[in-house]
């Protein structure tokens, strides 16, 4: 199938961005175009004008200090690359890993796969886990809107139609957290049919995190199983917990595997994932 007819304009910052999403027309944001690309050539989505931020200078830092900051055209493929990442935010490193085969994590961004919430992609999961807030521009200014409240529903986000997200901050992981991303997909490369990115604190337990994707309508936290870890160092989960936990989930059957199989790897990868985020707790 071929993409209908659209215009195409390459943004020269990000006032000229705002500007052009603020038009009026069916207008959409381009990044690394490796879910957008797909969905126009399938005809799933149809924009008149592709506004493409990938060159923008002043999106394409990767700043390092108390946090993390990813600037929306950074890719995935530079971020797992980064040396401060890989020791102080490892879990990015280990979700982009899991993402596509590496052409895609060359040109996909971390902010891009954010805006696009894909059910069954990691870095949503991620951002919930460790707390990250995205920043948004639009005409009428600049938001920071933390991750909890960011993910709306399967490909829904709270951006606006004429709203940009311009970063990601990932706050410092707390001193002696454990944490553990895990995932199970058919073959190395798929989309998940279920994963779990889990964040333990030694500290302060209530701030603990499990968070799974792939079963759900975007990144869901366990609420169930945060309770039921804050109050013990065990390792291992109750599995008739567990069981009442899976039963909370709905996910839907598609290509890749049946909802009651979802449920089941769901399962098996929390109880695996809380286990080797204690492990990390020191
Ligand atoms: C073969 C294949 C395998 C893949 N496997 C996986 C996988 O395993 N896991 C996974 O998570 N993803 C996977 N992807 C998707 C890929 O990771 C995408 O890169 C990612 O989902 C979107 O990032 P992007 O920069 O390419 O965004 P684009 O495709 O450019 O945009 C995606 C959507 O987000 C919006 N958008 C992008 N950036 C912004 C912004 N700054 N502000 C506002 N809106 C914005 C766009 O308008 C569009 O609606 C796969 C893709 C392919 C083609």
């Amino acid at each position: 199938m071929k993409p209908r007819a659209l215009d195409y304009v390459r943004a020269r910052s990000i006032d000229h961005a705002i500007e052009l999403l603020s038009t009026g027309a069916d207008a959409r944001v381009l990044a690394g175009g490796q879910s957008m690309m797909p969905a126009i050539n399938m005809r799933l989505a149809s924009p008149d004008v592709l506004i493409d931020i990938g060159r923008i200078d002043e999106l394409r830092s990767i700043e390092v200090g108390s946090h993390l900051r990813i600037g929306a055209a950074v890719t995935q493929a530079e971020v797992a690359g980064h040396p401060d990442v890989l020791h102080r935010w490892p879990m990015l490193t280990a979700a982009i890993a899991q993402i596509g085969q590496p052409p895609i994590r060359n040109r996909g961004t971390v902010c891009g796969s954010l805006a696009h919430n894909d059910p069954q992609a990691e870095l949503p999961a991620v951002a919930v886990a460790l707390e990250a807030v995205v920043t948004s521009q639009s005409r009428r200014g600049t938001r920071s809107i933390p991750a909890d409240e960011f993910f709306r529903g399967t490909f829904t986000t709270s951006l606006e139609d004429d709203e940009i997200v311009t970063a990601v901050d990932f706050p410092e992981p707390a001193l002696g957290q454990g944490w553990a991303f895990q995932e199970f997909s058919q073959q190395p490369g798929d989309l998940a049919t279920a994963g779990a990115a889990v964040v333990l604190n030694r500290r302060e337990a209530a701030a603990n995190r499990v968070v799974v994707f792939g079963v759900g309508v975007g990144p869901t936290r366990a609420t169930l199983i945060e309770e039921a870890i804050r109050y013990t160092t065990d390792p291992s989960l109750d599995p008739q917990l567990v069981d009442r936990w899976g039963a909370t989930l709905s996910p839907f059957d598609d290509a890749h595997a049946s909802a009651h199989t979802k449920v089941q790897h769901a399962k098996q990868i929390v109880v695996r994932a809380v286990a080797e985020a204690r492990g990390r707790m020191s």
